[in-house]
């Protein structure tokens, strides 16, 4: 079945066509980060779907170059860096590597590049494009000493969001006054420095100053990518203003067409209201482990919903990924426990390709995980009843591992098991060899009361997260 994605640009489902597929990757490019505190979990909703999508862009052959970049210059990081006074590049380090280390915690494969906004490298490429576009009528310095671009001189402006240029609205992250400006729309390329900036400065031919957002974005992915990239993403709200000015920067310098496929990920929110910073209604990936979830119960929790599907955050959410992970652990343990148990050759077991098939529909891993749970049920109804051979389990343990190597959500080994935890299962074992069951079933319980499940096998004792523990 071909891959097809729904394209924001068209508000269409399209058949996935990337530029020249056998002679080069799949070029990704997704917005990342705005270091000026930690991600929250919304944040992670973005950067799973993406990490998804790249796993099934692998898991059907293609080889992907994916970028994601680091915005550490803009209004929020120089006002965070200005209240701790301390340097900026100080400042957005700590958030940084939070990012990075969430990232690990989820699971989330790393991209092949991270470029940061100020590296000089990029800024140069900035201020190239500034100055491309002014050559061409598209920006112009305005009397505050910014630049600005042009809305009006560029027609495509507000497909992307189908908007309607009259009714355009000053967006946020235009620092100056819009008297300044031609059009209300025109969005900042380039931002005089002023006293609130302290040493956060470039020199430029415009005076000193700084990028604004949407020019880090365009400069970056073109100096990685080249002119034209396969596939570009975010979350919704970056569509307007923050996508649709890349692409009138972009497309303005090139002339060539920035982004086959624009997709979009809804958001995740809390109480029907979008998850965000500024309403402080958000959660960190800390904030989760600390409840006592694992990082790979939140990935899962954050992957099950199609990513057009708005996702509401619940602890209830929570637990039920952590059942619904603690299913997929046992089924995996019985199938090993079969496959080891005889002959591996003639297997009667035949899964079907619903589980890819799905992910290849939009990425529709609701469908997709529902094939899984179903598989589920019926090899555990054959398991149950002696019907499943040792070659078939096999079978079903290599889908797994295929289908994971996109879903990334088999248990960590017992190393993650705490000390504890092992400590108590060691004096079970103990207890157990010397027919002591009472001591035995104590603890047990007291494993149980900590989250954790001992299950003895063959092997000996085996201890997994238990379901329901929080
Ligand atoms: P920012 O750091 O604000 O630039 O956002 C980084 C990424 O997270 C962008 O792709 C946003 O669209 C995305 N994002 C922000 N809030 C949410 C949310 N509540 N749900 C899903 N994605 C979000
Ligand atoms: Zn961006």
């Amino acid at each position: 079945m071909p891959l097809r994605f729904f394209n924001t640009y068209s508000r269409e489902i399209e058949q996935f066509e990337p530029r020249n597929p056998t002679a080069r990757p799949v070029r990704m490019y997704t917005c990342g980060p705005t270091v000026y505190s930690r991600a929250h979990i919304g944040n992670f909703r973005a950067y799973i779907f993406e990490d998804l999508l790249q796993r099934h862009l692998e898991l059907r052959g293609y080889k992907v170059h994916r970028v994601m970049n680091i915005t550490d210059v803009e209004d929020k990081t120089i006002r965070g860096a200005r209240e701790a006074s301390v340097p900026l590049q100080k400042f957005t380090e700590q958030f940084k590597e939070a990012f990075f280390e969430d990232a690990h915690t989820l699971r989330i494969k790393r991209a092949d590049e991270y470029p940061a906004a100020t590296d000089q490298r990029y800024i140069d490429r900035m201020i190239e494009m500034i100055s491309a576009l002014i050559s061409k009528g598209l920006a112009y310095q305005a009397d505050d000493k910014s630049v600005y671009f042009r809305i009006n001189k560029f027609p495509d402006y507000g497909k992307l969001a189908h908007f309607d240029l009259t009714q355009l609205k000053a967006t946020g992250r235009v620092k100056h006054d819009e008297y300044d400006k031609e059009h209300i729309g025109d969005f900042a390329l380039w931002k005089a420095w002023d006293e609130a900036d302290g040493d956060v400065k470039w020199d430029s031919p415009w005076g000193p100053g700084r990028p604004g957002w949407h020019i880090e974005c365009s400069a970056m992915s073109m100096a990685l990518l080249g002119d034209e990239i396969d596939i570009h993403c975010g979350g919704v709200d970056n569509i307007f203003p923050h996508h649709e000015a890349e692409i009138a920067q972009s497309e303005g310098v090139t002339g060539k067409k920035f982004v086959r496929y624009w997709l979009h990920c809804a958001h995740l929110l809390v109480d029907g209201q979008k998850m965000a910073k500024s309403l402080g209604n958000f959660y960190t990936v800390p904030d989760v482990l600390a409840k006592g979830y694992t990082g790979r119960e939140l990935r899962y929790a954050l992957l099950r919903v199609h990513y057009r599907v708005p996702l509401n955050f619940t602890w209830e959410g929570m637990n039920e990924a952590r059942e619904s992970l603690a299913r997929v652990d046992e089924w995996l343990a019985r199938l090993r426990e079969i496959a080891k148990s005889g002959n591996l050759q003639h297997p009667t077991a035949n899964p079907t390709t619903a589980f890819e098939d799905a992910l290849d529909d939009d990425l529709n891993i609701s469908a997709a995980l529902g094939f899984l749970f179903e598989s589920i049920r019926e090899t555990n109804r054959a398991m149950d009843q002696n019907e499943m051979d040792a070659a078939s389990a096999n079978t079903w343990l290599e889908w797994w591992k295929r289908i994971n190597t996109v879903l990334d959500l088999e248990a960590e080994t017992e190393v993650a098991v705490p000390h504890e935890v092992a400590q108590l299962a060691q004096q079970r074992e103990n207890a157990r060899r010397e027919k002591n069951w009472k001591r035995s079933d104590e603890l047990r319980k007291r494993i149980s009361a900590l989250g954790w499940e001992v299950r003895d096998t063959k092997d000996g004792p085996k201890i997994t997260r238990g379901a329901g523990s929080a």
